[in-house]
């Protein structure tokens, strides 16, 4: 049964430019690394889906080996897309990566033009799509040249198999080589998707000017380090939390004493704001608008509709910003 999006949708959210490209993005997006593969329930991944669409999030952010199993949150989404979704397309943001280890032998992995080509075909099969909008080189591989990866990125576009091509965890140099390669060929690079949150500030030391000054879009993934940044772990660990579930990425030991001390802090600093800490976290990160998006994660519609919420209040004070930045150094 086709399914019918809140005609409101756009009025929900707020969308920023790409960088100097002519696209826009939701100040929030979804992204499907965890909670949409065949281990979870179909049922919750639809509900947030379209809960988060009816919130006018319109981009949704997958790659090859998102899951578990590695390719079943495409899968899924692309089951969702035939059965109740196909019909929204053209409203829909949906990007996709070729990085990390994805099938057995030398060209399962890394940066070769044969492995991120034939990752891409695969990504179409699975999410039955005759193209995504975003394709990315989910990391930069020093054994590669990357005139040969910018390549694979510049056919995939040219194919017409993409409509945009980005990069995510390349450092600042490799970035800037990358912008130029790109150029050189035609086809510009739209959009960095590094890792950023309070708790890891490393693109502040130059990917961030290189960023600006080329006019890539960015969007920042773990905006809430995984869920640290919540009050979810201050008293232990909860039942259905990510560090609580075995495929969950995040582990118990990155619950540190300082880390909690730090939490406990930022939520009363967040309350004081008439916000959760969830909602400060986000915030922070959109503070600069270099950044066009911040992709979250989510276990639950609740959570998404916590997560658009934050967009109520993106102001902060000097005193603020001071403020969190002597909380983060305590
Ligand atoms: P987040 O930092 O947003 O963490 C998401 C987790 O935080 C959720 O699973 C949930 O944890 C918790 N959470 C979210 N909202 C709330 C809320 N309102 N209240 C309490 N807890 C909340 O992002 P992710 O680490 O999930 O990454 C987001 C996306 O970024 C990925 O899906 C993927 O698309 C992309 N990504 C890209 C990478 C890359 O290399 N390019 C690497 C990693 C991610 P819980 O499950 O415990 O409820």
């Amino acid at each position: 049964m086709e399914y019918i999006s809140n005609p409101k949708r756009y009025d929900m959210m707020t969308y920023r430019k790409c960088g100097k490209s002519g696209l826009k993005l939701p100040t929030i997006s979804l992204g499907l690394w965890h909670n949409f593969g065949y281990i979870d329930r179909l049922e919750t991944a639809k509900k947030m889906i379209f809960r988060a669409f009816d919130l006018g999030i319109t981009h949704f952010d997958l790659a090859n080996n998102y899951g578990p199993p590695p390719g079943s949150a495409e899968s899924n989404i692309g089951k969702l897309l035939k059965e109740h979704f196909g019909s929204y397309r053209d409203e829909l943001i949906i990007s996709t990566k070729a990085g990390y280890w994805m099938w057995p032998g030398p060209y399962g992995e890394w940066g070769s033009r044969k492995y991120h080509l034939a990752s891409l075909d695969q990504s179409l099969r699975r999410m039955g799509l005759e193209y995504v909008d975003i394709f990315y080189s989910h990391r930069y591989d020093p054994d590669t040249p990357l005139e040969e990866t910018m390549g694979a990125l510049d056919t995939a576009v040219r194919s017409g198999k993409t409509l945009y091509a980005g990069i995510s965890s390349y450092p600042p140099d490799k970035t800037q080589e990358a912008v130029i390669i790109m150029e050189e060929m035609g086809t510009p690079l739209l959009i960095h998707q590094p890792k950023y949150s309070m708790f890891v500030r490393s693109i502040e030391e130059g990917l961030i000017d290189v960023l600006r000054e080329e006019g890539l879009g960015c969007i920042v993934f773990s905006p809430l380090a995984q869920g640290l940044l919540s009050d979810k772990y201050l008293e232990g660990i909860p039942e259905n939390s990510r560090i609580a579930k075995e495929t969950g990425f995040l582990q118990k030991s990155d619950v540190t004493q300082e880390k909690l001390n730090q939490i406990r802090q930022l939520d009363a600093m967040a309350k004081d704001r008439g916000q959760s800490l969830v909602q400060m976290a986000l915030a922070w990160v959109l503070r600069d608008p270099v950044v066009t998006s911040a992709l979250v994660g989510a276990s639950s519609v609740e959570q998404i509709e916590e997560n658009v919420n934050a967009l109520a209040n993106l102001e902060f004070s000097d005193q603020e910003l001071q403020k969190i930045d002597n909380i983060l150094k305590s």
